[in-house]
């Protein structure tokens, strides 16, 4: 019985940040410029922290700065958007995060377009997906980037072309501005036909079916399973979900049924372990790339 080919998104993650680290130290030789990345964390959401901690460490490992401001629950809209003007003006911050969810009194459309689109390192702002959306070169959201990569380079290594992708069908399940969306436009780039199926859809099985390339971006722990697949699809989990295990201990796991899927599909991404890893290297990736357009 086959078996799916792992694609390996820490492995990649870590070749990416090296190639970051070489690109940084470039950037600092020829042009004196360090790239800098601010983030601004408000309140205290558990998981927020863990993720602004680990962008902060993996920053300040490929040579870049990082600047943290910790804000706290009571924050008014006011004093968050002067803190990301005072950031916009700042030289030596090139890359903006405004770390998301924000506290339910904040509006965050109203807080994610102050930030100058050119720092806007997330790619959420209206400018920038419009840009994508147009196919003008921008500063992409940086978990589809990641997608892209491990899609690319898969395809790649069997059809060393520009556009691997070219002509094959990709659906996405789940239209989020932060990820189902953006990656629809990435892969119309790559000349892919694509179909987005959503919690609306119906007959969401027979749709994933066409897929020569299925990417769950949910937030349903499990919810693909092997018999939704084209036998010999490309599978990228993007979820996270905590679920609950027997011996009452958490477990992460992604959109599809990982196990489930093994036979079916030609390779897939594991959680942990695929997209994830790949989102901070892409906004690093995007920080670093804002630096070197100033
Ligand atoms: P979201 O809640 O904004 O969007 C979820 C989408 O899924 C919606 O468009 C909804 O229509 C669709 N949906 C919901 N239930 C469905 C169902 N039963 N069948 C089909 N479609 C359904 O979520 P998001 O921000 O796009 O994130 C999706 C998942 O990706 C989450 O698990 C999130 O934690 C994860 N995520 C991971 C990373 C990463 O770095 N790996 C980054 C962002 C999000």
């Amino acid at each position: 019985m086959s078996h799916a080919t792992l694609i390996d998104g820490k492995a990649f993650a870590e070749r990416l940040r090296a190639s970051i680290a070489t690109r940084v130290a470039k950037l600092k030789a020829d042009k004196g410029i360090t790239p800098g990345l601010a983030v601004v964390l408000v309140g205290n959401n558990p998981a927020s922290e863990v993720y602004v901690k680990n962008k902060a460490k993996q920053t300040v490992e490929v040579g870049m700065q990082s600047f943290e401001f910790r804000m706290p629950e009571t924050t008014t809209e006011a004093e968050l958007l002067a803190k990301v003007e005072e950031l916009n003006n700042d030289p030596k911050v090139h890359g903006i995060l405004v770390q998301l969810p924000l506290p339910k009194h904040l509006h965050e459309n109203l807080i994610i377009n102050s930030i100058n689109p050119n720092k806007d390192v997330d790619g959420f702002h209206t400018v920038n997906a419009g840009r994508l959306a147009t196919g003008t070169p921008t500063l992409v959201p940086c978990t589809p980037l990641g997608c892209m990569m491990l899609l690319k380079d898969y395809f790649g290594k069997k059809n060393p072309s520009n556009k691997p992708l070219s002509g094959l069908h990709a659906v996405i399940i789940g239209r989020s501005n932060i990820v189902g969306k953006p990656i629809a436009q990435l892969l119309l780039k790559e000349d892919c036909t694509v179909t987005i199926v959503h919690s609306k859809t119906k007959d969401i099985e027979a749709l994933v079916s066409m897929g020569d390339i299925v990417i769950a971006a949910v937030g349903q722990a499990e919810l693909v399973k092997h018999h939704w697949l084209k036998k010999g699809a490309v599978v990228i989990d993007v979820g996270i979900n905590r679920i609950g295990q027997p011996d009452g201990k958490m477990k992460l796991v992604g959109d599809v049924d990982f196990h489930d899927c093994l036979t079916t599909a030609a390779a897939i991404t594991p959680v942990p372990g695929g997209v994830g890893p790949m989102t901070i290297a892409c906004l690093l990736e995007n920080t670093l790339q804002a630096a070197s357009a100033t």
